[in-house]
């Protein structure tokens, strides 16, 4: 039998209508940081990741490019899957919402089960649909009558939809958030949906006709409808796990998500009361991340001031960048990120911290010791030292503190670099050669442990530092300096 936990975590799934951007990169590394890290302390450990296809942004990117949908987002798709890879991103499924093998069945049978619950009805609708949002907007969301996220008017739209009893579970849910059923991090974003609860929560569209959304799974037993974005994308979540077809990995939900600020409502109160409805478990956790910003300013296109995760692999490579994006920027807060605080933090913590370390380091071991020196080494204060601060790491990584996880293994690397400058090991082997030995193997000692430490957030660095000690040589140059 398998006694393992199990660990399942999401990333949003992204819409394939432009070129993925940092936030995809970043969102989807914090699920890969806490895949591993899950893996590592031996939990069975499956991450979901994928992309949300059904939106009629796609149809128009691919008539703009003169292509049909299935065409573009092959192009658009591999994209994601490229950056993931130059990310080494270790998702365990990537799931596409316009999969009619892994994904529709799924769908279909949640579409189901609320029909079943009594949850959906048809109704007639005059809304105010934003096509920034492809939603439907309330009176009290616009500024000055326009869309505060897209500037523009929303138009004034006549239709007949399926309508989800969202209001019958605003109570319950309300409740399951409040007493921690329903756990979301941090606690400012629990508030920030709470409030939004206790303002009113009105039934939400779940279809649009056929002719306003013509590419998208149809409602079941009424073909002129399209289910619209809430049971086609959230549902993935579960499909993916077999739901509706079999459900051979459904042991592994419930699972926790990790999402942006933006789709904090869809995650928190939309999807649980669709798994409430559907009579499913609820999501073991909502965590939401914090916001990467340049020059104090939301990125975009007019503003100028993108930064593209693949300039950032290309400059940094790609455990840099993951170093860069998990330790500076803040894991539930908007963190200023611009080219000159990236090349600060690359030089000082990457080139002259980390990396000089374990050159200096693997250099003194390659110069006086054997290799059976350092198999044969023991130092059990030293052991239980590294013991405590895996403990730590692991604690700050079940909170989702990666930046202060992080900054627990720089503390390590600093007390390193100070011990060498007090103990001067590189002189006290010529005068003490068995006493300068045992002060290089301290040394060996703490850069391999560093190297069990950075495992989960720099997996290829961890590996190379791990290379160097059964060689016993020093590794390549593992930060390069920037060119000036
Ligand atoms: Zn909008």
């Amino acid at each position: 039998m398998n006694n393992r936990q199990t660990f399942f975590v999401t990333s949003p799934i992204f819409y394939p209508n432009a070129q993925p951007h940092l936030g995809h990169a970043y969102t989807t590394l914090l699920c890969d940081v806490l895949a591993r890290h899950h893996r590592l302390v031996g939990d069975e450990a499956y991450f979901l990741t994928g992309t949300d296809e059904h939106t009629e942004k796609v149809v128009q990117a691919a008539k703009a490019q003169g292509q049909k949908p299935e065409e573009y987002l092959e192009e658009i798709v591999a994209r994601f899957k490229n950056l993931y890879q130059k990310l080494d991103i270790s998702y365990d499924q990537f799931i596409r919402t316009s999969d009619q093998k892994i994904h529709l069945p799924g769908a279909i049978e949640m579409w189901n089960r609320l029909v079943t619950a009594g949850d959906l009805y048809k109704s007639s609708y005059i809304g105010l649909y934003c096509v920034g949002h492809e939603a439907f907007m309330t009176e009290k969301e616009l500024v000055d009558g326009l869309c505060p996220d897209h500037g523009m008017a929303p138009e004034k739209v006549t239709e007949v939809n399926w309508f989800f009893r969202l209001s019958k579970y605003a109570s319950q849910i309300e409740k399951f958030i409040a007493d921690g059923t329903l756990p979301i991090i941090p606690e400012s974003r629990k508030k920030e949906i709470l409030s939004f609860i206790r303002s009113g929560v009105q039934d939400v569209s779940f279809s649009r006709p056929k002719e306003k959304m013509t590419w998208g799974i149809p409602v079941p037993n009424d073909p002129g409808q399209t289910m619209y974005i809430w049971v086609d994308a959230l549902t993935n979540y579960i499909t993916a796990l077999g739901f509706g077809r079999g459900e051979e990995l459904m042991r592994f939900w419930p699972g926790m998500h990790v999402i942006g600020k933006d789709i904090l409502r869809f995650h928190t109160v939309f999807w649980p009361a669709m798994l409430l409805s559907a009579n499913l478990p609820l999501p073991k956790m909502v965590f939401v991340h914090g916001t990467i910003i340049s020059n104090g300013k939301k990125m975009s296109k007019t503003l100028g001031n993108i930064i593209n995760p693949y300039e950032l692999i290309k400059k940094y490579g790609t455990d840099a960048t993951r170093y860069l994006l998990l330790r500076h920027v803040h894991s539930t807060e908007d963190t200023d990120v611009t080219w000159e605080k990236l090349d600060e933090w690359y030089t000082a913590n990457l080139t002259n911290g980390l990396g000089n370390f374990i050159s200096r380091v693997m250099k003194m071991s390659e110069d006086n010791l054997d290799i059976r020196e350092i198999q044969n080494f023991r130092n059990d204060t030293l052991e239980a030292d590294a013991k405590d601060k895996q403990a730590k790491i692991h604690e700050l990584l079940e909170q989702f503190r990666f930046n202060d996880a992080l900054d627990e293994i720089w503390k390590f690397i600093a007390i390193g670099d100070e011990l060498i400058q007090k103990k001067k090991p590189f002189q006290l082997i010529k005068e003490n050669p068995e006493k300068g030995k045992e002060e290089i193997l301290n040394f060996v000692w703490r850069a391999f442990r560093i190297a069990n430490f950075i495992e989960p957030f720099m997996p290829d660095t961890s590996r190379k530092i791990r290379a160097a000690f059964q060689e016993n040589k020093k590794p390549e140059n593992l930060f390069p300096r920037l060119d000036t």
